[in-house]
């Protein structure tokens, strides 16, 4: 198997804090990823080093490193920007621009000069499985949409970028089951043209949609395998305790 994504003993200190201690883990090439964890240990700001979205960070301090297709990220030369476009996110709270539905998908191609973006926000929108709900209202404010389909907007406009990696921060803790069930089974067609991460709380959602789960705890990469083996047979005290919902 593939690696796309490796984390080689990544240390993280937001001041004087650390928040990621010494994090080695492989993220395979389309798979599902799970990170979990309680609140707190880590995860957004490990997931957020996969495309260097904490470079913005006031007094925040990275050692280590984080290759992509076996380049190092984090090397000075590197185009964030383009890192960027590569390796999408998707956040907790659906994040639609203020404009229509079209222009929000539409929007990066449009600044990086793409070409058909007729046929990029029609593609995306149909791959984000919203274009049905949306095809004949395209000029519509994004911000009028359910909850869910904001969240599918904002894959579809993670996709138009022709991303190779989504990394998705707890996508649905602020949406209802159905929707919920809507993003997962998006994530299980996404499956075998992208490699995701996804953030999740709720355990049952990292059983239903990866393959491969990593457990952290407090900044540190506690345990990671496949899915059904962290589940079914945890090796670590904390990580058992952890899915049988003895703490946090
Ligand atoms: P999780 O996503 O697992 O809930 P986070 O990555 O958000 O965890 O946070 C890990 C730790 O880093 C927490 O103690 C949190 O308070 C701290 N932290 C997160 N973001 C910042 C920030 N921008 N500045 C300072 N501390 C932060
Ligand atoms: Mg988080």
């Amino acid at each position: 198997m593939t690696s796309k994504i490796v984390s080689k003993n990544l240390n993280l200190w937001y001041g004087e804090k650390q928040a990621l201690k010494n994090i080695s883990l492989e993220i395979p090439e389309k798979k599902i990823t799970a990170l979990i964890g309680p609140s707190g240990c880590g995860k957004s700001t490990f997931i957020r080093c996969l495309n260097r979205m904490n470079d913005l960070v006031d007094k925040i301090r990275i050692e280590g490193e984080v290759f992509y297709d076996n380049n190092n990220i984090y090397e000075k030369d590197v185009d964030v920007v383009e890192l960027r476009k590569r390796i999408g996110m998707v956040f907790q709270k659906p994040n639609p621009f203020p404009m229509s539905i079209y222009d929000n998908v539409a929007y990066g191609p449009r600044i990086h000069g793409m070409k058909n973006v007729d046929k990029i926000v029609e593609r995306s929108l149909k791959d984000a499985a919203l274009w049905e709900e949306v095809s004949d209202r395209l000029d519509h404010p994004a911000l009028g949409l359910s909850g869910g389909q904001q969240q599918r907007l904002c894959i579809a406009r993670t996709l138009a970028m022709r991303p190779d990696v989504i990394l998705f921060d707890e996508p649905c803790s602020a949406l209802d089951p159905i929707s919920t069930g809507k993003i997962e089974s998006l994530m299980e067609t996404l499956k075998d043209n992208y490699t995701q991460v996804i953030v999740t709380h709720n355990m049952q959602q990292a059983a239903r949609v990866s393959s491969f789960t990593a457990f952290f705890l407090l900044g540190e990469l506690i345990e990671v395998g496949e899915t059904k083996r962290i589940f079914e047979m945890p090796q670590m005290k904390s990580t058992e305790d952890y899915i049988t919902g003895r703490f946090g």
